[in-house]
């Protein structure tokens, strides 16, 4: 709900700072191209706006990945660890002559060192190598970027075994040993740190490596690629400077690409690039493979601490690791001729989750040149046609990978001279609908059991199952605009319209409008209702568009501040360029972007496997879930995903379609009692309807009806021309209501007349509502469909508050059903919300007049943290990015300080009211962290909008399994 304030946004100041911020570097030449292709001007408006709210993007999404994190960091011991840990060894071989590690050692050895060891130890064809443990990483970083005794000396040790196993000899001048060198933490962190291959050539190996080979082209080609990564990654030399070298190359033998060079350009590259070396660096490039080597181990180790890596792991809020691991693995080449290659592949379908290889190769490649997009990969269904047996190999692989790991893997394979070696294996991404297909069939084929099921399945990422999404393909070559806070997911396409009368009648007329607003509030429903979707350039996760959308499903993108829009010429502008009401805009609710012209979507499939999950989950949750409704219609759909009742209706969206909201001004405009009470009188039968609906909707469920909640004045005219409308309309002079529209105005209205105090001061507010919601449970009874109604009195401070109106409404129950002569029991319970501090401090006073408890936790994390929750988005930007909070406390409840009160105040209202009721109403009740969250303390339900049911229904299922 809005809460209006008078406080200034803040919003443009922070897209300023955002647009100060250097560009993200450029890695990968895929980046470059693909930017490349944009006209210039937009994409430097997309670097702005999406590097600074990526931030927030990224950190709200990542809730499910979170707790894995966390679950490893916090494995303490050596049991946990594996069983092959010995204390203080800070270097584990991998290969056929021994193998000191295992998948149970990812804290220890780093996701791919362990992987890389148990691919080993169960036969498939690894390259042999040795991992530093993360440990010596943060004894690195601990001595302030020290190599730790002894380091060296066990890498030596264990090179000599790898020299063994391997027959050749690091730095050799006739078969010289060459190794990859790469970052491996515990959790994948892509990109934290690049990989320095071919290390060990040097002015002589080099020459070795030619005769060795027969192939002086591809001897030289591996040298030069090692001089520019060392240069590049572990030296920091500026990549450009080697690129302005290879260009030098190509011209002077007129080659257009890089492999048109010919062995002696190569040759003569090399002697450059060592020359850029020497310059950039003031040292010669280093001919002792050991200093090449340490020096790489050592740049991984800085790696851990870079402003990238960081940054990295506080957006995914990986915490707790000690550092990360250094796997060091002998060159495989799949860049000597046709009868090698390289590739990467998902062992199933990860965007749809079908049990079919996916993946794709490239002949005479090495990986990078995958990564790079060079050239175009061929995918692995036609590796038949190149090579029978690679691709059959590849296949037995894929078996014995889920086999083993039994889930979904990703690797990375290559192929030299007709030998496949893999490098690397592990638990591949996947998309929600393929999670669950995914689950569904390895139940099926017994690899999984039901529970283990339930557990991998995201929670967050069913919502990609439940709304249409824009189609992936497209996406990647859109052009973004801006990027705002996910505020509710889906994804819609349409023209922008500036106000809400504006979406109302073009949408009419048949065109599909985006309602583009600075904020909306409670005026502009009927205008959000008809949009296609609505964005905002301020406000968070808890404000009005984004609360309403979320209820509706309707798709939102809230506070994306690099818009700046001008309501009255029809337009926004966004990094230099204007969009008005012909320019058609794709926004995704799903990760907050503004994208310039139509991407297609498509619609959601709900697959028998959805339906299964959800039968499990409700095998195993002890929770209940109930949805935020306030129409028949949210209500049905709700059920529909298996909602067990309505934990709140806002009544206050009842008021403004079509006569109410002329009714609900008369009543705000009344000068007695007497008049309220007549204007109230015509009010009372839209309210009736309005529960009669719901009651019938929920058929029997419990259905919570929460008490007039906003400040008044939030139903009143603003600007000259509605007063004078309003007032025209309602016989009153314009100055008349311009004066009461000033009295009721507050400095802070969401501390001001609001909630309960409503019905302290009007108490005949309450008696029409309470009286609404008897009437319609009386006809409901009449007609034989079952009614619970819950009704929840708001913003309750102190026990007197919640006593007088219970008492009042309990007095009002009794007068309605005395005036129908209805004499049968009603079961109609009075409770509250607890969403102010001082309620959950004196809980247990207050729950000896309350049947039950819903934690209002948007209000809740608004007083406990002081945080406007309507402005909060002025500064949350810059509190995520500088690491003051870790997420969104709208977001993800802030379970240490706001979750300590939502704790006491479960413990103090059952200490005094045993059989108490207790939910959660706030926006937090469909987030799966905190679902987890109300299980621990015991709630008995969540509450959540309708297309969050089924997340609810999933996170509660694991975490009770998770006990
Ligand atoms: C809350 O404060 O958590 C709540 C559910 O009420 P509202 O968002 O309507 O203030
Ligand atoms: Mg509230």
């Amino acid at each position: 709900m809005a809460k209006k304030t008078s406080k200034k946004k803040t919003a443009k100041k922070s897209s300023k700072k955002s647009a100060a911020k250097k560009p993200a570097k450029k890695s990968a030449k895929k980046t470059a191209k693909k930017a490349g292709a944009k006209k210039s001007a937009k994409k430097s408006a997309q670097k702005k706006s999406t590097k600074k709210k990526g931030v927030r993007t990224h950190a709200a999404s990542a809730g499910s990945k979170k707790k894995t994190v966390k679950k490893v960091g916090k494995k303490k011991g050596a049991k946990a660890r594996g069983k092959k840990v010995v204390p203080g060894k800070m270097v584990y071989y991998f290969g056929a002559l021994k193998t000191e590690g295992d998948r149970s050692m990812k804290e220890l050895i780093g996701g791919k060192g362990a992987n890389l060891a148990d691919m080993t130890s169960i036969g498939l064809p690894v390259p042999p190598g040795f991992t530093v443990t993360t440990e010596t990483c943060k004894k690195y970083n601990d001595a302030g970027g020290r190599m730790p005794k002894g380091l060296m000396h066990e890498v030596t040790k264990q090179m000599q075994v790898l020299e063994r196993e391997t027959g050749k000899t690091f730095g050799s001048e006739s078969d010289p040993l060459l190794v990859s060198v790469r970052s491996g933490a515990a959790v994948s962190m892509p990109g934290m740190m690049d990989t320095i291959l071919n290390l060990g050539l040097t002015d002589r190996s080099v020459e070795g490596l030619a005769e060795l080979t027969g192939n002086m082209r591809f001897a030289y080609d591996a040298y030069r690629r090692l001089i520019n990564m060392f240069g590049d990654v572990v030296m920091g030399v500026h990549h450009h400077l080697f690129e302005q070298a290879f260009d030098a190359v190509k011209s002077k033998y007129h080659a257009e690409l890089d492999t048109d060079v010919p062995a002696e350009g190569l040759v003569e590259l090399c002697d450059r690039y060592k020359e850029v070396y020497r310059k950039a660096v003031g040292d010669e490039f280093p001919q002792n493979p050991f200093k090449q080597l340490e020096l790489a181990v050592e740049a991984v180790f800085k790696s851990w601490m870079s402003d990238k890596a960081k940054s990295y792991r506080r957006i995914e809020g990986i915490t707790g690791l000690p550092g990360t691991a250094v796997n060091v693995q002998t060159m495989v080449f799949g860049n000597m001729g046709d009868d090698c290659g390289t590739g990467v592949a998902f062992t199933r379908n990860p965007s749809t989750g079908e049990n079919k290889f996916y993946g794709e190769f490239l002949i005479n490649a090495q990986g990078e040149d995958v990564v790079a997009g060079i050239r175009t990969p061929k995918p692995v269904d036609e590796m038949p046609k190149w090579n029978k047996k690679m691709h059959s190999e590849l296949m037995s692989i894929k078996k014995k990978l889920e086999l083993h790991y039994k889930d979904m893997q990703d690797i990375e394979f290559t192929i030299e001279k007709g030998k496949l070696y893999m490098l690397q294996t592990r638990t591949g991404k996947r998309t929600g609908a393929a999670a669950v297909k995914l689950a569904c069939d390895m139940v099926k084929e017994k690899l999984i059991t039901e529970k283990e099921a339930i557990l991998r399945i995201p929670a967050g990422d069913l919502t990609q199952l439940l709304l249409p999404s824009f189609s992936e393909t497209q996406k990647d070559i859109a052009t973004v605009l801006a990027k705002g806070l996910p505020a509710s997911p889906g994804a819609a396409v349409g023209k922008p319209a500036f106000t809400a009368n504006e979406a109302v009648e073009r949408a009419h007329a048949g065109e599909k409008v985006i309602l583009v607003r600075k904020e909306t509030s409670p005026e502009d429903v009927d205008g959000m209702h008809s949009a296609a979707g609505i964005l905002t350039s301020t406000g968070g996760m808890t404000s009005h568009a984004a609360v309403v959308a979320r209820g509706w499903g309707k798709c939102c993108v809230a506070g994306a501040g690099a818009i700046h829009i001008d309501e009255k010429s029809g337009t926004f502008e966004v990094g230099g360029q204007k969009y008005g009401r012909e320019d058609v805009i794709s926004i995704d609710g799903s990760t907050g972007q503004v994208m310039e012209g139509a991407i297609a979507t498509r619609e959601p499939e709900l697959s028998g496997d959805f339906a299964k999950v959800m039968k499990w989950a409700d095998k195993y949750r002890t929770l209940g879930v109930r949805t935020n409704a306030d129409t028949p219609a949210d209500a049905q759909r709700a059920r529909d995903f298996g909602a067990q009742g309505i934990g709140l209706t806002r009544t206050e969206h009842m008021f403004f379609e079509g006569d109410r909201i002329t009714a609900m001004r008369m009543m705000i405009l009344s000068e007695s009692k007497e008049q309220r009470e007549e204007n109230l009188a015509t009010l009372l039968p839209y309210q009736k309807g309005d529960f009669y609906g719901l009651f019938k909707a929920m058929r029997g469920l419990p259905v919570t009806i929460r008490l007039l909640d906003p400040p008044l004045h939030e139903f009143l005219p603003h600007d000259d021309k509605a007063i004078a409308e309003v007032a025209k309309g309602l016989g009153f002079s314009v100055d008349k209501v311009r004066q009461r529209v000033s009295m009721l105005h507050e400095s802070n209205p969401m501390m001001g007349h609001r909630g309960c105090r409503l019905a302290i001061t009007y108490p005949e507010i309450l008696d029409m509502q309470v009286k609404a919601i008897t009437e319609a449970a009386i006809e409901c009874a009449n007609e034989g469909v079952k009614v619970h109604p819950e009704i929840m009195i708001p913003l309750v401070g102190t026990r007197r508050e919640l006593a007088i109106l219970r008492e009042e409404a309990i007095e009002v129950i009794a007068r309605t059903k005395a005036e129908h002569d209805f004499k049968k029991k009603l079961d109609i319970k009075v409770g509250t919300m607890i969403e102010i501090p001082r309620a959950a401090l004196t809980a247990d006073e207050i729950a000896e007049v309350a049947d039950f408890f819903s934690f209002g936790t948007n209000d809740l994390t608004q007083l406990t943290f002081g945080y406007s929750r309507d402005d909060v988005n002025g500064f949350l930007p810059d509190y995520i990015e500088r690491g003051v909070l870790d997420e969104d406390p709208f977001q993800s409840l802030d379970q240490t300080g706001t979750g300590q009160l939502v704790e006491m105040a479960v413990k103090k209202g059952r200490k005094t009211n045993k059989g108490i009721k207790l939910g959660i109403c706030g926006e937090h009740g469909g987030d799966p962290k905190s679902v987890h969250f109300c299980h621990r303390v015991g709630l008995d339900y969540v509450s959540c909008s309708p297309f969050r049911v089924p997340i609810a229904r999933l996170a509660a299922a694991q975490a009770a399994l998770m006990d």
